[in-house]
């Protein structure tokens, strides 16, 4: 078997799990056994690609674990052609997993030098309907908004950036962990109801760019 065809194997071992761990979002999953998430993590860490952990990826911040980046997209519940904003696009596997699933994406990252290799890896893997933007999450994209779906990618103290809540569609859902001292619980906010999902580790989201 070739190295290419071994990861693919190995991505569909990460599908099967990720339906046992309760994950049913059928486009999540095709693109969970599609995106190569070797090609999103430190060359040195590439054999650990397709365990379910997250990675450092340098400058402090990670690469969330596969199965809480498939957990945030389904819990959007938003359509095939979604227009999709991403807080924190860090490796940009998220971007790319949310790419294959929804219609486009918009991704932030305050990092500029993590920005630049997102925007590298997600070419190579094919991604061409996400914009790689640098800069403060906080704010989102008003230009680009309304959208369909938000998802925060680093925990936000007690409550979600307004600038986001105002860029929702009507209907639409932002998906956000909030908590302190990396741990919390993911929240889905739609129609101003806001619903506890899951407890969560995530490093914080931090205002302005570097
Ligand atoms: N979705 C990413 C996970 C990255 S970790 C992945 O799949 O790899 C969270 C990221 O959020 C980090 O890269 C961090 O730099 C970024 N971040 C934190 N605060 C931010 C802010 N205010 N605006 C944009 N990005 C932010």
């Amino acid at each position: 078997m070739s190295p290419r065809e071994d990861r693919a194997a190995e991505r569909a071992a990460l599908v099967e799990r990720m339906r046992g761990h309760g994950i049913a979002d059928e486009r999540v999953l095709a693109a969970i056994g599609e995106v190569p998430r070797e090609r999103f993590v430190p060359a040195d860490a590439a054999a650990l690609a397709y365990e379910d952990a997250p990675l450092a990826i340098g400058l402090g911040q990670t690469i969330s674990a596969p199965l809480i980046v498939a957990f945030s997209a389904a819990a959007l519940q938003a359509g095939p052609d979604a227009h999709v904003l991403e807080i924190g696009t860090g490796s940009g596997y998220g971007a790319a997993v949310l790419a294959r699933s929804h219609g486009s994406v918009v991704t932030v990252e305050r990092h500029g030098e993590l920005a630049d290799r997102a925007r590298a890896a997600l070419a190579d893997a094919g991604c061409d309907n996400v914009e790689v933007r640098t800069g403060d999450g906080f704010l989102g994209a008003a230009d680009r908004a309304p959208f369909d779906g938000i998802v925060v990618t680093a925990m936000a103290e007690a409550e979600p950036p307004p600038a986001l809540l105002e860029q929702l569609a009507p209907g639409a859902a932002l998906v956000c962990p909030v908590g302190h001292g990396g741990r919390g619980v993911l929240m889905r906010y739609r129609d101003r109801r806001a619903e506890e999902l899951v407890e969560v580790a995530f490093v914080p989201l931090v205002p302005g760019s570097p």
